[in-house]
């Protein structure tokens, strides 16, 4: 089946803002909500296409690479497949969107109901955050990070069974006599806190919800190009939840450290090269860094301070997955501060000598030309 233009499914046009966006969102996912559509399979699809379409459009990144390549943007790694966003992302979604009128309160978060029947809540267990600090060099090439996580998980033993108090439904019913009639309310149960579970058995060293603390190794994969600050989720890696109830997720958190002779911004890289003024005048070729290992690059004579060569793919690769920056060498002619008297009687020399005369004119550029250039 031919998939649907994302702008299409939410009915806003490609212009849309973010807002209009999320209020269209809203709309369908209020519309097509499986607890206002018990057991129909055509709103459940419609419902999980909306959230596809807007887990997309929502995030700057993704929208842009959309646009440019449509749904093949997303084939393979990081894409959906062909099995669609699950019921879970989709609720996990829903925290921006309905201020956390889905969501629950206390250690647990709940689900709204109705999936699978029995009205029962899931509980899903809190997330973990980390901070993981790459090189530019993990950057510019990803890599793969193993980190030690210190997560709850159920304590082997440990068994539940359905709650008395609410006999798994995770609500309890109050039914009060007022001047207008018997009133019927329902409410969280706070036995079992709503996932209609309670403990049956467990082990001594275990929490009241059955858990103990174990430390793991969890491997993260971090693509190139992430960027100081961005977050990434590993699906699953968060604390466990009690009895049948879902695992949270671990927020990676990602810090840059800074590199001893290399300078990012956005995805070129910046070099400071110094070369004797011999050098400048009579050319030479230097080593110079990149993320890649030592570069060797030719000087030609007669080179100005200030000059940038630039590099073309040396610098970082976009995280979106198209392009790579560049990287640019800056030119500082080193100037020394002493000379010897055989020296200093060559420069005498040449003081009204024409070679010597700055000719700004004639070949290089200006410095704010020069920017101007690397900007357009
Ligand atoms: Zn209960």
């Amino acid at each position: 089946m031919a998939k649907r233009d994302y702008y299409d499914i939410l009915g806003v046009t490609k212009s849309a803002s973010d807002s209009e966006i999320k209020k269209a969102y809203r709309k369908m996912a209020l519309k097509y909500h499986p607890d206002k559509n018990p057991d129909d399979k055509e709103a459940e699809a419609k419902f999980k296409e909306a959230a596809e379409a807007y887990e997309v459009l929502s995030n700057a990144d993704k929208k842009a690479r959309y646009d440019q390549f449509g749904h093949q943007a997303f084939d393979g790694a990081g894409g959906f497949g062909g099995g669609g966003m699950n019921m879970d992302d989709i609720f996990s979604q829903f925290g921006d969107i309905f201020g956390g009128a889905f969501g629950g309160s206390g250690g647990f978060s709940g689900f709204g109901g109705g999936f699978g029947g029995g009205g029962q809540r899931r509980v899903k267990g809190s997330n973990l955050r980390i901070r993981v600090k790459l090189t530019l060099e993990d950057i510019a090439n990803g890599v793969e990070k193993k980190v030690k996580v210190r997560r709850k998980v159920q304590a082997p033993g440990t068994t539940y069974k359905t709650c008395s108090t609410c006999n798994g439904s995770g609500q309890v019913t109050r039914v009060t006599n007022t001047i207008l009639g018997r009133m019927q309310t329902a409410s969280t149960c706070n036995v079992c806190g709503g996932a209609g579970q309670t403990i049956d058995k467990k082990p001594s060293d275990a929490d009241a919800h059955g858990l103990i603390v174990k430390e793991e190794t969890v491997s993260i994969k971090i693509p190139a190009g992430v960027v100081d600050g961005m977050q990434l989720k590993v699906s699953g890696k968060g604390n466990e939840a009690p009895g049948n109830g879902i695992s949270g997720d671990l927020l990676v958190a990602i810090e840059e450290e800074n590199h001893p002779t290399l300078q990012r911004e956005g995805d070129n890289l910046h070099y400071d090269l110094y070369v004797s003024l011999p050098d400048a005048v009579l050319g030479t070729s230097k080593e110079i860094d990149t993320v890649t290992g030592k570069v060797r690059i030719k000087i030609e004579p007669g080179v100005q301070s200030g000059k940038i060569l630039r590099l073309r793919g040396k610098g970082i690769p976009s995280i979106n997955g198209y392009g790579k920056g560049d990287l640019l060498v800056h030119v500082n002619v080193w100037t020394p501060k002493t000379l010897n008297k055989q020296q200093k009687d060559f420069f005498e020399s040449m003081r009204n000598d024409e070679h010597f005369e700055p000719k700004p004119e004639i070949g290089d550029k200006s410095f704010f030309e020069k920017v101007k250039d690397m900007f357009s």
